[in-house]
């Protein structure tokens, strides 16, 4: 039978794991819901100097979709050379066409060129890079993948949508993240898995123990590179990149090319194919204006009128510390809204139970700081609300990346004093 040969008894394989994370062998159930945050990538602390942002720059109409040339893909999912296996999981998912990203770096991913993408949140990135590396897993018996992101919450929803487009494939994976149990990760790594996604920090951690070998690993996924330099994981990212088998295939992911990624994409990666599909400085699908509050009495109630209003949907807002999140949670939750937070001071469990309710509409409002949302792909998020500004313009645009995913329009209001 395919595959059979690599299929073990624990039943932690993604033929196995059903849906959800929701019982026995599934590596996403047990890692989503026990520990407390390591803090590490989940708990940046406000910079003392906040850059300045001119207001005029929180405001710009969107382009109404009808008005955006349609991307016309010049190649059909059915083109592309992958496993049978991978195609019927395409079409289950409802995957059309391919995105942008996808027709412009599967190809080149496909004959074993190495890639760096260019491209705004919510591109579709994940299957840009999941199909070559599924397709490269189940023709070569020894080929291991490790997949590298910012935040446990990417990391988590990479493994969602790999968990989906390997469906059947019997292919082992582990996610190795901060906050979550150390025991069950170790366990996974002992059947060698085929995937591994992770934190920087908890995959060095393994490294350092002795755990995580990755000298057979040949194939590399670095996403979100450029918030994962804001991090600040520049040296465990050089350590985990200096670990993998030399002969190795490399997809590199971010939505700028600044001169550090330049250096590491120089340093790491063999003539890599650039496909570039950014659009513009923000998302161009995402209506943005500010509002105009002096005061938290009166902010609390501009949020409230915005939060009640009727064109308002699914809503994540940004507040600057832990504090300060939690405190508007509470607030927003006594004046009857269903809201929760997350950020790095809750444990993982927390964060993972919030995230979920939060896609499954039981809850309409999510507050949060910037290092805990990112990632955070949540298709129907209409409305991103700065309550407070961010750090930075790059941080902005990160911010409203969350609303006007997969072509819909987003709203994203800024308040300001
Ligand atoms: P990503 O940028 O990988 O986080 O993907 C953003 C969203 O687009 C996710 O909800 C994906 O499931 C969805 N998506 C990715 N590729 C396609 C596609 N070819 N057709 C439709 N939806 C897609």
């Amino acid at each position: 039978m395919p595959y059979s040969s690599q299929r073990r008894s624990s039943g932690n394989n993604y033929s196995r794991s059903g849906g959800s994370s929701s019982r026995g062998g599934g590596q996403f159930d047990r890692s989503g819901s026990r520990g407390f945050s390591s803090g590490r990538g989940g708990s940046r602390k406000p910079k003392f100097s906040k850059q300045y942002i001119d207001p005029s720059r929180f405001i710009k109409r969107a382009v109404v979709t009808t008005e955006v040339p349609e991307y016309v893909p010049v190649h059909t999912f059915a083109d592309f050379d992958i496993h049978p296996l991978l195609k019927q999981n395409i079409i289950e998912k409802g995957y059309i066409n391919p995105s942008p990203i996808q027709d412009q770096a599967i190809p080149h991913a496909l004959i074993g060129k190495d890639v760096v993408g260019i491209a705004n949140t919510g591109t579709g990135k994940t299957a840009a890079f999941s199909l070559p590396i599924l397709h490269r897993l189940l023709n070569e018996p020894f080929a291991r993948a490790l997949i590298i992101a910012p935040t446990r919450e990417l990391a988590q929803q990479i493994e969602e949508e790999l968990r989906s487009i390997a469906k059947g494939s019997g292919l082992f994976r582990a996610v190795l993240i901060g906050g979550s149990n150390m025991r069950d990760q170790l366990r996974d790594l002992k059947d060698l898995p085929s995937i591994v996604i992770g934190t920087p920090g908890r995959i060095k951690d393994h490294i350092e123990r002795g755990s995580l070998d990755l000298s057979t690993f040949n194939m590399i996924t670095l996403d979100e590179v450029d918030r994962m330099l804001d991090m600040g994981f520049i040296n465990d990212i050089r350590f985990i990149l200096d670990n993998l088998a030399a002969e190795r295939q490399s997809f590199f992911f971010s939505a700028t090319l600044e001169p550090s990624i330049r250096e590491l994409i120089n340093t790491f990666l063999s003539e890599p194919v650039v496909v570039s599909v950014k659009t513009g400085e923000t998302s161009e699908n995402v209506e943005q204006n500010i509002v105009r509050a002096s005061g938290s009495a009166e902010k609390i109630e501009k949020l409230h009128e915005i939060l009640n209003h009727e064109a308002t949907g699914k809503t994540l807002v940004f507040d600057e510390t832990q504090r300060s999140v939690e405190r508007l949670a509470k607030e927003l939750q006594e004046r009857g809204f269903k809201v929760d937070s997350i950020h790095g001071g809750k444990t993982q469990g927390q964060r993972t139970r919030a995230l979920k309710q939060f896609k499954e509409s039981k809850l309409n409002v999510l507050v949060a700081t910037d290092v805990a949302a990112r990632g955070i792909d949540v298709a129907d998020i209409t409305h991103v609300i700065n309550y407070t500004t961010p750090q930075t313009y790059d941080d902005y645009v990160h911010r409203i990346g969350r609303a006007g995913r997969a072509g819909r329009t987003g709203f994203a209001l800024t308040f300001v004093d």
